[in-house]
């Protein structure tokens, strides 16, 4: 029976309704890049917690500068310096400045700030060459933030900012869904690991690699299970060791297509409740998804205490067997397993960005399928244009290497010609 043939939306929609945001954890703050916050996030305190300047210069009275300019200055006693992170230990009264640093509290009977560079003085004395307005250069306490304001909904995606926002609300720690620990396991007789010798027949193993750094970009955890032979054993074997860690999502590469050796798929089916699409997308049209289930280990007398060691007993985990090509293992999993993984983060945009460009290069025949084109966008003259990066062999590894994009050629283009107008979809 051959597989069922399904639109890259129907295979999405069927793999994302498999997942859900993940528990929420305490982490550190720095371990929260790329999480989503499970909680709001209120200040504690008014963001500056005080008023202080903004200029290295003098703290005055707004009203002792006017008049002043370059030819007729005010002289102003100055009665004492103020450093951030100190606190002022005199007051400024009329005819009086202080010394001033960027940060440090504005003195008590200040009213304005004049930037050292509109001053010139010696010791004792300073002399002002502006006139200032009130509140010159001043910041005033919870200017940012205001005390018991949410700074961070629930649900906020932290980037760097809001790690820095969390920061300086005294957060150290972070309520945020769980990152996804996603184990990978190569298949194939041929597939070496890096630092193996190349012999007669073998390829190194670019997809764990790949794969696992797309994990890591995208906020997950790779578990790399090494590569299964193509045997039933093997794979078995591989598997349901991968299983018994404790894991969100199990991703397999090759195996997946019409082969004589493609025993994954019967692997798959045994171990168990897969389907095998055919997805209308080039590359990556094999994909098998569904679920494993761990075997319940054989019953034994209870031991005295002790709990079961976890991910044992019939467990479940989503599994998707990817193809084997490396060009199409990759946007398989930019197209099903990013926009999974950013849901078990809690993102609810799971979409990628996309941009309209001019498509520099013809693709001269194309068949039914949705074709993820690898590009080049660059912006030129106001116009975005979209250039291919050569061969377009879904074993062509170097096509993603050097591109920044996907084109989108849609499925019911017979070929596209240079200048076509296409969606560009950015993977930087
Ligand atoms: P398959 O679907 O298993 O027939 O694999 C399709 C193609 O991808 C074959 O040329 C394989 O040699 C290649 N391939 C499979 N797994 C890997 C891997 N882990 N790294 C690089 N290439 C692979
Ligand atoms: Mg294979």
């Amino acid at each position: 029976m051959t597989a069922p043939m399904l639109t890259v939306e129907q295979a999405v929609e069927r793999v994302l309704s498999a997942f859900q945001p993940l528990e929420p954890e305490r982490v550190p703050i720095l371990d929260a890049l790329g999480c989503v916050l499970a909680e709001d996030v209120r200040a504690g305190d008014d963001i500056p917690p005080h008023t202080n300047s903004s200029m290295d210069g003098y703290a005055v009275l707004a009203a002792d500068t006017f008049g002043a300019s370059a030819d007729h200055p005010t002289r102003l006693r100055v009665v004492g310096e103020i450093a951030a992170g100190h606190v002022p230990e005199a007051k400024v009264t009329p005819g009086t400045a202080m010394r001033i640093m960027t940060g440090a509290p504005i003195p008590p009977g200040a009213d304005a700030v004049v930037r050292v560079e509109d001053t010139a003085s010696d010791q004792d004395w300073v002399d002002i060459y502006v006139e200032v307005p009130l509140g010159n250069y001043i910041r005033p306490a919870g200017e940012d933030v205001r005390r018991g304001e949410c700074v961070l909904p629930n649900g906020t995606l932290l980037r760097p900012q809001e790690i820095g926002m969390l920061a300086t609300v005294g957060h150290k720690e972070a309520l945020v869904h769980r990152r996804p620990r996603v184990a990978i396991l190569a298949t194939g007789d041929e597939v070496l690991e890096i630092d193996q010798p190349l012999t007669p027949g073998k390829i190194r193993n670019a997809n764990s690699y790949s794969n696992a750094a797309q994990v890591l970009k995208h906020g997950g955890v790779p578990l790399l299970l090494g590569i299964a032979r193509d045997s039933v054993e093997d794979l078995t074997t591989k598997i349901r060791a991968g299983l018994a860690q404790d894991i969100d999502l199990f991703l397999t590469s090759g195996g997946v297509s019409v082969g004589d050796f493609d025993l994954v798929k019967d692997v798959l089916a045994a171990e168990g409740d897969i389907a095998f699409w055919r997805v209308r997308m080039k590359p990556g049209k094999p994909l098998a998804f569904g679920y494993l289930t761990l075997p319940s280990p054989p019953s034994v007398p209870p031991a005295s205490g002790g709990d079961a060691p976890k991910g044992q007993g019939g467990t479940t985990t989503p599994i998707l067997g990817l193809p084997g090509n490396p060009v199409s293992v990759m946007v398989s999993f930019e197209m099903f397993v990013r926009p999974a993984i950013w849901k078990m983060l809690g993102r609810t945009d799971l979409a990628r960005p996309t941009l309209q460009a001019t498509l520099m290069d013809e693709i001269a025949r194309k068949d039914e399928r949705r074709h993820y084109v690898r590009v080049r966008v660059e912006e030129c003259d106001g116009e975005i244009r979209a250039y291919l990066t050569g061969d377009q062999g879904s074993g062509i590894l170097s096509s993603m290497v050097k591109a920044n994009a996907l084109a989108i050629i849609p499925e019911d283009w017979d070929h596209a010609l240079a200048d076509a107008r296409v969606q560009v979809m950015m993977l930087d």
